[in-house]
């Protein structure tokens, strides 16, 4: 009897596997057909300068409108993305997207319109020679000013061949876009790149922002990290502000840009606009 009890075991545990299987093989698919059934969303996060407040930039990032599940954050279907490759056709959807969006926007008031966007890069675009040509038509196609594009990318990428890095970067960087490092401070990777790696942009992790409050320890490594990139004449953004506390703290301690739920949740591009007009001066 033990060993039919251990056999109906397994065969449960099989059956689960099956299941989760299958699952996994219907959401590949399905994410597979989200990019031609336009079912991806771009949102854009504000990125705001201190101490006045303004918003200077947006950050893209990509939703999925799932016709059986709502609405997906990326935390549920980037993995995926990634293992099967289609993060690279997600990337390049989002990419053209947001250039077009702000693009028109910068067109239609200049006066209130984001003066620049960042897009998120998964590290394997990096292994593809068409990388530069994809921006650059990008860019082209949308008439948005290569000035006005960031692209992020994590730490991560520094524990890659750091000759391959620097070659795609410097190509990007020649067509006047910038460089971010993304989630900066969790990669585990040596600093040694930003001496030879070109990056413009730093956003620091928003896991050193949280808890800033009342941590001079944490403050004081903040503040390093943040005097580090404007020394080397970085852009420095902190990423997940939540807090008027935390905004108040990081406008002392010298912090020009930041990111975060307190300033702006990510959000459908005419939403933050409309906020945006109404927040306007009269
Ligand atoms: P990220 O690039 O570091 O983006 C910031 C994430 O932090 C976003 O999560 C944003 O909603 C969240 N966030 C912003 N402010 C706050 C805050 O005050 N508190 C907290 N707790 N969170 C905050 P989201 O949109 O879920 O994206 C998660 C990650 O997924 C992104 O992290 C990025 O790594 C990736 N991702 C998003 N969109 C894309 C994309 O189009 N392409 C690629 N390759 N990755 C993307
Ligand atoms: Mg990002
Ligand atoms: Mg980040
Ligand atoms: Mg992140």
């Amino acid at each position: 009897a033990a060993k039919d009890l251990g056999k109906n075991r397994f065969m449960l545990f099989e059956t689960r596997m099956h299941e989760q299987l299958l699952s996994r093989l219907d959401q590949e698919n399905r994410l597979r057909e989200a990019v031609h059934r336009g079912e991806l969303r771009l949102h854009l996060q504000p990125v705001v300068a201190l101490p006045d407040g303004q918003v200077s930039g947006a950050e893209a990032l990509v939703r999925w409108q799932d016709p059986q599940r709502g609405l997906q954050q990326p935390g549920s279907f980037i993995p995926l993305a990634e293992e099967t490759g289609m993060i690279i056709e997600i990337d390049r959807w989002i990419l053209l997207e947001a250039c077009r969006t702000i693009r028109a926007w910068q067109e239609e008031s200049p006066a209130t319109a984001p003066a620049w966007v960042s897009v998120n890069l998964s590290a394997i675009h990096l292994d593809l020679p068409d990388l530069t040509d994809h921006v650059a038509y990008a860019l082209a196609t949308t008439g948005l000013s290569p000035h006005c594009l960031v692209l992020e990318l994590t730490e991560t990428v520094m524990m890659r061949d750091l000759a391959v890095t620097s070659a795609r970067l410097e190509e990007l960087r020649e067509l006047g876009v910038k460089i971010a490092i993304d989630d900066f401070g969790t990669g585990y990777s040596s600093l040694g790149y930003l001496r030879d790696i070109p990056v413009d942009v730093l956003k620091i992790d928003r896991s050193f922002i949280n808890g800033l409050v009342g941590n001079s320890r944490q403050q004081e490594l903040v503040s390093a990290i943040m005097q580090l990139g404007h020394t080397l004449g970085l852009r420095v953004v902190a990423e997940g502000v939540e807090d008027a506390d935390q905004l108040t703290l990081l406008t002392v301690m010298g912090c020009k840009f930041a990111q975060g739920y307190h300033l702006g949740r990510p959000q459908p591009p005419a939403e933050l606009r409309a906020g945006l007009t109404v927040a306007e001066p009269v």
